[in-house]
């Protein structure tokens, strides 16, 4: 048998980085099973759907090069990828389950249900649905749904025993089924909920893995419960550990900016995020730092998934990124900038003699503008000392008249600087802050070089 793995991103909004790093995880299992990957949106969340968040979720992953072999865009044997478009299958099997005893009507309202909470909380219970319903007859469920009253449909979750989830990261995990709430299946809209929905289709769809958040792992002994009820083989789950901030918390949205396509935005490059986003949580096996999401692709195996959650280390995503961009080469760079990172006053033709001077400089490709803006802004000129002012037209008077090269600049500067008795420090601050406007810049003679005398003397005055 093949391999054949899914994400289920629901459509609330942003693509969320952790959708990233379960995806790839996810792709690298089927790809080297030979399998699919697959796609599959879960709208059965009418209240969080947010419209665009799927063209947003595609538009991520194209960015990242993750490639899906069915989904909604694509299409596939076990379409449509949507749930919302699948509600009458979902309504089938709960009707199925409902003959079988396995799952029942629930008519009970919503204030009952909150004065069973409300009872069971002052009697330190744990709050769960007290099966009211679960021993209706027959004809009481008739007369009800007669009479048009709302319902839902729960799971009948067995009074006793144990379910044991096989985790290939946890080991085995088992829960009381004593614990397992008889968890709704069908809501009152007619929509199911998650449960059902991903149970029916990661079956229907002949997902083998599924590997998703550990958040997810309350949830599996349902989902296992629902796999006995129809009499279905499940398939393997495997828990990764979610992704934290430095100090433990979890990645909400406030904290970080969580989305992918914000990374992308703020000038972070693929092939960076790939490889920091594969060692969260994992390591490869010759110990590398530095590889290519084809090489994880490969090498990318569940045993060496650890079960301590992985840091968003934003240093280390600045550095990965820098890496990368140091790797281009200067036409690479030049193509990845023009993606909007390049401002519009900034003359095209400037491009190639700047690469030199920035690339080793840039930590992310937003950095472009701070970096070379004085070569096509006048920068505005601060205040100077008195002896500050001074240094400048010795400047001034050497540069209108030294060999316009580096080692026309350099010897001819340095010469002066030392027939003075001055410094070379003071000396060359006040340069620098004069023509670029800047205490930190690119290499100062060179970008004189590229402004051209005329300009660097225009700025000394
Ligand atoms: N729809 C769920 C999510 O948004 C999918 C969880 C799963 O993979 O089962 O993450």
């Amino acid at each position: 048998m093949t391999t054949r793995t899914r994400i289920a991103p629901s459509p609330t909004g942003i693509a969320h980085l952790g959708t990233a790093y379960i995806a790839m995880r996810n792709l690298a299992l089927a790809r080297q099973g030979k399998g699919q990957f697959l796609i599959r949106i879960e709208d059965t969340d009418r209240e969080r759907y947010v419209e665009g968040a799927v063209a947003v979720i595609f538009d991520a992953m194209k960015w990242l090069g993750y490639t899906h072999d069915e989904g909604p865009d694509l299409g596939g044997p076990h379409a449509p990828y949507t749930q919302s478009e699948r509600l009458d299958i979902y309504q089938k099997y709960a009707k199925e389950l409902v003959i079988n005893k396995h799952a029942y009507y629930c008519f009970c309202t919503k204030e009952r249900l909150e004065k069973v909470r409300q009872s069971q909380l002052k009697a330190k219970q744990l709050p769960r649905y007290d099966g009211h319903c679960r021993t209706l007859t027959d004809s009481d469920i008739q007369t009800n749904l007669q009479s048009n009253l709302p319902f839902v449909i729960r799971l009948a979750v067995p009074k006793d025993g144990v379910t044991i989830c096989h985790d290939p990261i946890r080991g085995e995990v088992a829960f009381e089924n004593a614990g397992i709430d008889d968890q709704v299946l069908i809501k009152s809209d007619g929509y199911p909920t998650y449960h059902l929905a991903v149970v029916v289709d990661d079956h229907l769809m002949e997902i083998t893995h599924v590997v998703r958040g550990e958040e997810w792992l309350s949830s599996t002994p349902k989902h296992l419960l629902l796999y006995a009820a129809f009499g279905w083989e499940p398939p393997v789950f495997a828990h990764l550990p979610v992704i934290r901030n430095k100090d433990k918390s979890k990645m909400s949205k406030r904290k970080n900016d969580v989305s992918i396509l914000s990374h992308r935005d703020r000038g972070y490059l693929p092939e960076a995020l790939n490889n920091f986003m594969a060692l969260m949580g994992w390591s490869h096996l010759e110990g590398k730092e530095i590889f290519s999401l084809k090489e994880f692709l490969e090498v990318f195996s569940l045993d060496r998934v650890t079960k301590t959650a992985p840091i968003y280390d934003l240093d280390k995503l600045n550095y990965y990124n820098g890496y990368y961009i140091r790797a281009l080469s200067d036409e690479e760079l030049i193509q990845r900038l023009q993606s909007g990172f390049i401002p519009a006053d900034c003359p095209i033709d400037l491009l190639p003699a700047l690469m030199p001077l920035v690339k080793s400089r840039l930590t992310t490709l937003r950095d472009f503008e701070s970096l070379t803006d004085f070569f096509y802004r006048t920068p505005t000129s601060p205040e100077f000392s008195e002896e500050e002012q001074i240094y400048l037209s010795v400047a001034k008077e050497v540069l209108s008249a030294c060999d316009w090269t580096k080692e026309g600049i350099e010897t001819k500067l340095v010469e002066s600087v030392k027939a003075k008795g001055w410094k070379n420090g003071p000396f060359f601050a006040a340069l620098r802050l004069a023509i670029t406007g800047k205490k930190v810049s690119p290499p100062l003679t060179e970008s004189m070089i590229i402004l051209g005398r005329d300009v660097v003397l225009e700025r000394l005055k």
